[in-house]
């Protein structure tokens, strides 16, 4: 049976409570899963409950060098806390040298290219050798997220997508991190409710889309990851 009728088969994993599919994923895949950590809400929920179900939870990082100060204090402090095996994700260039071969901010000019660079091809890396790989996406995220399944055949890198989270929302997510006490970015208390790069991300006004303040002034939605 191919890749993509053996999915199919999965898709009543959708319904299935997020433990419940960790579970799965854990055993199809053991430590060829690795899970895709932007140390959001979502992300550190994952985390959380990953480690309950399995002993040593692979976790990689896209480090662009250009994260918030808190971002990178939550790294260390989920390390800390957690039996994560956890990867940070260097790009080719480092910021001097993208600046000298593409001009200062590039973010400023071309977020697409900056992105590749910084994101999109250290993912390709992290994602080499494994089998499957676990996100934080949840369908009521955004228009580009509303169909997504729990277990999904990811044609772009060639492996297999696990969304545990994909039927929760928002107050979900947050619920389980406050009852369980898991550390967060104190951002997400100051207007953040999506944080990624420093020059890419502003606060958000209450009731506005919680991703508006990624990229603002750019018809760009995702960094090209999912
Ligand atoms: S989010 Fe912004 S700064 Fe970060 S890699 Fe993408 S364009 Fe560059």
């Amino acid at each position: 049976m191919d890749a993509s009728s053996r999915i199919q088969e999965l898709e009543p994993m959708t319904g299935e409570s997020p433990e419940t599919i960790l579970r799965w994923a854990y055993e199809a895949f053991g430590d060829k899963v690795t899970i895709a950590s932007s140390f959001g809400a979502e992300d550190v929920m994952l985390i959380d409950l990953a480690s309950r179900v399995y002993s040593h939870p692979d976790v990689f990082f896209l480090d662009t060098d250009l994260h918030f100060h808190e971002t990178y204090q939550l790294v260390d402090a989920i390390e800390e806390r957690y039996p994560v095996k956890l990867r940070r994700m260097s790009p080719e260039l480092t910021l001097q040298q993208q600046a000298e071969k593409h001009g200062e901010a590039l973010w400023a000019r071309d977020p697409d290219l900056c992105c590749n660079i910084r994101k999109v091809e250290p993912l390709k890396r992290a994602l080499k050798g494994y089998e499957a790989w676990i996100t934080g996406v949840r369908r009521d995220q955004s228009p580009t997220r509303a169909r997504a399944q729990a277990v999904e055949w990811d044609d772009k890198h060639g492996l297999v997508k696990v969304n545990p989270l994909v039927l929760l929302t928002s107050q979900d997510v947050w619920d389980w991190v406050h009852t369980h006490d898991v550390p967060y970015n104190p951002l997400h208390d100051q207007g953040y409710p999506s944080i990624g790069c420093m020059p890419c991300t502003q606060p958000v006004k209450p009731g506005e889309d919680p991703r508006s303040g990624r990229w603002a002034g750019f018809d760009k939605k995702e960094c090209g990851l999912h």
